[in-house]
Parts: structure tokens; C-alpha cells; sequence
């Protein structure tokens, strides 16, 4: 079996929002698809490690915002490299606005969104997969829609190698780019930018 086959999935980029208690959040997520169109009805799956996650499984609702292509890494480092838990992600982002059901979605750097409420929830062990009925929804505009691979070739930051990294073997993180210069990398290595762990690192040779 060629596990590789599992990266010819295409994906988009979206982030995810709720709110509970007063509190706005939200995280990035590749795993919207739309299930049935009668009803209108969409699955997500969340990472139980998320608070996002804890938040939809409390409120029963979200918005699914569909990330464009003029998005810029800043809002995959606001959404996607910091927990909830520990920062308000809203508080210095201003492109944004609530919709019907008092949830935020973002404006310059969405195409669109969706609005969500929950039927069911699929227990998937480290993630839960919520179906949900589309409530509302909104074009923003005509730019198109991220990929995950437009985000590898086109948004990530390109690896910066220094003069001192150069002919040394390295090990280049494939959500955020961050260098780690060594012959073997820690099993328990956890990315300082992005916070994924070690299993998301590619070797580079000298
Ligand atoms: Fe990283």
C-alpha cells in the first residue's frame, strides 16, 4: 500500500467560527464538503483538540468561511497556529462581521460562507464529524477559492535557509515552512510557528 495516494486528495482551506458565552472563535479546517443539496446539508470534521471543536459540540452551530485565493499567511497564522484556549483570534482581526446567528465570518480574505446548524455528530475518535443543515449563506466575491495546494505553492512563506543551514542537512515544516537544522529530528519535535509535530516535517539533504 502507497500511503502517498492519501495526499491526491484535493482540499479546500476554510475557517471555521463559533461562538459561545460572549466568546468568538474560530480554527482552520480542510474538511468541508457539502453531503446532500435536498436538504442542504454539509459535514465538517473538527479536531477534538480544538476549542472550536468544544464550542460547536456545545452551541450546535458555526460558519464554514471559504478562504480565496488573496488571503495572505497572516490569517492562516491567526486561525490555524494559535489555540483559542489562549488567545482571543478575533480581538486584532478586522475583517470580519456576524451573521444571522450572531457568529463572525470573514470579509476581505472569504469568497463566502456558510451558516450551520448541527443534526448529528459522528464520534472519529481524535476528531468529531458534525452534519449539519446550511441555515444561511453568502457570496463575498469572485476571487477564487484556496486549495490546499494553492496554500502549499503560492501562500505558505518559502523556507528560509540560512548561510550557516546551507549544505547541512535540514528538516522543513510543510504547514508553515519553519527550518530545523539537524541529522535527525526528535520524534516529539513540535514546530515552534505552526505547532504541528514531527510527522509533518520533510527531511532536505545537505
Ligand atoms: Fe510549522
Amino acid at each position: 500500500m502507497d500511503t502517498k495516494a492519501m495526499f491526491k486528495f484535493s482540499y479546500g482551506l476554510f475557517v471555521l467560527t463559533a461562538k459561545e458565552n460572549g466568546f468568538d472563535n474560530g480554527c482552520i479546517i480542510n474538511t468541508a464538503i457539502q453531503v446532500t443539496s435536498s436538504p442542504n446539508r454539509i459535514s465538517i470534521a473538527v479536531n477534538k483538540a480544538n476549542k472550536t471543536h468544544d464550542m460547536i459540540h456545545a452551541t450546535g452551530e458555526f460558519n464554514v468561511c471559504m478562504l480565496s485565493e488573496n488571503a495572505p499567511f497572516s490569517v492562516f497564522q491567526n486561525f490555524g497556529f494559535q489555540s483559542g484556549n489562549t488567545t482571543d483570534k478575533f480581538a486584532a482581526f478586522n475583517q470580519k462581521k456576524r451573521s444571522a446567528n450572531g457568529i463572525y465570518y470573514i470579509t476581505d480574505y472569504a469568497n463566502a460562507y456558510v451558516s450551520a446548524k448541527v443534526v448529528q455528530e459522528v464520534d472519529l475518535g481524535t476528531h468529531t464529524m458534525f452534519i449539519a443543515d446550511v441555515t444561511d449563506a453568502e457570496v463575498l466575491s469572485d476571487v477564487a477559492s484556496v486549495t490546499y495546494n494553492y496554500y502549499q505553492a503560492n501562500i505558505k512563506p518559502k523556507p528560509q535557509v540560512t548561510p550557516a543551514q546551507a549544505g547541512k542537512t535540514k528538516w522543513v515544516c510543510k504547514i508553515c515552512g519553519y527550518v530545523y537544522e539537524g541529522e535527525e529530528l526528535p520524534a516529539d519535535f513540535i514546530c515552534p510557528i505552526c505547532k504541528h509535530g514531527a510527522q509533518d516535517f520533510e527531511k532536505v539533504a545537505g
